[in-house]
């Protein structure tokens, strides 16, 4: 049914839209700087990615210490971490702790999706419309929608027809979901499968795990945080957080300077060894040549290889869990709490769908082809299929720019932007952490603080010297897709078969997405636009 569209318009300065911590904090930075600002988010409270995203062991894989805020120094101080890596009802706590402390929510506006917005050229106004019919015009039109948060539709068969219950990871009940007793089935085996899988495990009479592409995962142990590293981080928070901001992914951590063909086999077992024992994101890659040369990441592979046939017990399972297909690192790692283990337990069962694939999902569960064709009877079966990363949010809204340019069109052939921020054609509309910028290849709470701040400082700019509207030359931009794609093609990364490349989406162009040069190199390089009179862009 068309919505019922209002003849009044709202006018605003700025429209953000999406409340999790991109949102927020573009929320309470514009309204400090003055600027009559409002969100739109589709969900009925604040935390994004950690409202929606309510799976068992759902939980962050950066330290919790260094996924947190850096701008707010009583906040800081105030809250301490239960964890090493913190649950997802924790780091929604927090979310919401915010959202109360600064009084966010006054100018959240929720259950509400932005459907449409169109360029208005000579008012330079962005007109909106919203899946409530609401109109409203704002100068500057803020996407916080995030990178991971528009759903893969499953390219399963018959998904519909399933008589049982179906759980999606990324959309789960708030109630929670008992499966005690239950046949399970979990289809996929990334991120939120490798996390919920063990835990389901523990609850169900019986468990399937259907895996197309098996991934690297390393141990969390997760704990509470070790005092060394809050020892460091309390010492001088400031310079801690600094650190972060000049780093390669968003962490403190020294940078390698050998290559692991350069040291001796046993050196290299015992650096594999306590990279296995330390669990942690920011300090897994030791050598300078891991993500660029096949050979020197051979021998890490081969390294984790051998752990999940030392842990799994039966060999067959144990070679179907070993990734073979796309090197270590070319693909976000997984951290996991008895993972593998979970495969040694009778009641859970593994399909590998390269031999037995999904024919199609029936009333009463699923039905495998290949050379040994099954009928499976489930009670449940949950998705963790992932998302469309880094875009689909984006395009899923219908953007028309100058002269009515659509952006779907403009990105047929993969997104085309400056930095990540902004792209050619669409005046005023900026991205946070968008394609061409660090974003889902770092702590992404840096990556989003440096996009609030330089998206805050620019309407400023704009405010203080008289401009209407800025946007990115197509030569600027041509040159940083440019950039971006050499970069890449530098490293082993865009050789896996992943969502970095677009590569889980039937049909979506495969194009590296994040920019792979780190945060640090990535901040001085938009700090040097600004500087030079934001190079590469027209003020208008
Ligand atoms: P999101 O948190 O995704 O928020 C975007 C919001 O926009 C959503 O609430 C959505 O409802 C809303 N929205 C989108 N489109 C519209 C529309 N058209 N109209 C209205 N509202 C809309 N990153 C890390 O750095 N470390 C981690 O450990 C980590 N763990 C993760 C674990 C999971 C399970 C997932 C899915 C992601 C994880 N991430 C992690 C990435 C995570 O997405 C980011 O860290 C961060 O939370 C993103 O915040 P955001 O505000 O940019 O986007």
């Amino acid at each position: 049914m068309e919505e019922q569209i209002s003849d009044s318009v709202e006018e605003l300065d700025a429209v953000i839209v999406g409340a999790g911590f991109a949102g927020m904090y573009q929320l309470y930075r514009l309204r400090e700087a003055g600027f009559k600002t409002r969100v739109i988010e589709a969900a009925d409270d604040v935390g994004g990615t950690w409202y929606w995203n309510r799976y068992p062991g759902a939980r962050c894989d950066i330290l919790t210490v260094d996924y947190s805020y850096s701008w707010d120094p009583e906040l800081e101080k105030e809250w301490t971490w239960s964890e090493r890596y913190a649950t997802q009802p924790e780091i929604l706590r927090y979310a919401q702790h915010v959202a109360d402390k600064h009084d966010l929510r006054r100018d959240i506006q929720f259950q509400t999706r932005i459907k449409r917005a169109k360029w208005d050229e000579d008012a330079k106004r962005w007109n909106l419309l919203t899946d409530q019919g609401q109109k409203i015009a704002a100068r500057f039109y803020i996407m916080a929608t995030g990178c991971l948060s528009m759903p893969k539709v499953p390219d399963v068969p018959g998904a519909d027809q399933f008589e049982g219950a179906s759980y999606f990871t990324s959309g789960w009940p708030h109630e929670g979901v008992d499966f005690s007793g239950k046949r399970v089935a979990v289809i996929g085996t990334g991120s939120s499968g490798i996390q919920s899988i063990p835990l389901i495990a523990e609850d169900a009479a019986q468990l399937t795990v259907f895996q197309r592409t098996p991934n690297f995962s390393f141990p969390a142990h997760n704990g509470p945080v070790a005092e060394a590293r809050l020892a460091e981080y309390q010492r001088d928070v400031n310079a801690y957080r600094q650190a972060a901001r000049e780093s390669l992914i968003g962490v403190p951590a020294d940078k390698p300077s050998v290559s692991a063909l350069e040291v001796s086999e046993e050196e290299r077992a015992a650096v594999y060894e306590k990279v296995w024992e330390t669990g942690e994101l920011a300090q897994q890659i030791k050598f300078n040549d891991i993500q660029l040369n096949p050979e020197a990441n051979e021998t890490q592979r081969q390294f984790m290889h051998n752990k999940v046939r030392q842990i799994v017990e039966d060999p067959k399972i144990a070679d179907l869990l070993c990734p073979t297909n796309h090197y270590i690192f070319t693909k976000r790692p997984c951290l996991d709490t008895n993972y593998y283990q979970t495969f040694n337990k009778p009641h859970v069962r593994l399909v590998d769908l390269h031999t037995q694939p999904i024919v199609s999902i029936t009333r009463a569960g699923i039905d495998l082809g290949g050379d040994e064709p099954e009928e499976l009877e489930f009670d449940a079966i949950v998705f963790a299929t992932g998302f469309d990363a880094m875009t689909g949010a984006i395009v899923s809204v219908d953007i028309a720019g100058r002269d009515g340019l659509a952006l779907r069109d403009a990105w047929s052939d993969g997104p085309q932007t400056y930095l990540g921020l902004m792209s050619a054609g669409f005046p005023n509309l900026f991205m946070i952490t968008g394609p061409g910028s660090p974003s889902v290849l770092s702590n992404m709470m840096v990556s989003i603080e440096q996009h609030v701040e330089f998206i805050t400082d620019t309407l400023k700019h704009l405010r203080d010297h008289g401009y209407d509207s800025i946007e990115p030359t197509a030569l600027a931009q041509d040159r940083w897709v440019q950039h971006g794609n050499e970069f890449a093609d530098l490293t082993l990364l865009p050789t896996a078969n992943s969502w970095y490349m677009g590569r889980n989406v039937p049909g979506k162009p495969q194009v590296f997405l994040p920019y792979v040069g780190g945060v640090g190199r990535y901040r001085e390089i938009c700090d040097e636009i600004v500087d030079r009179d934001f190079l590469g862009f027209t003020l208008d």
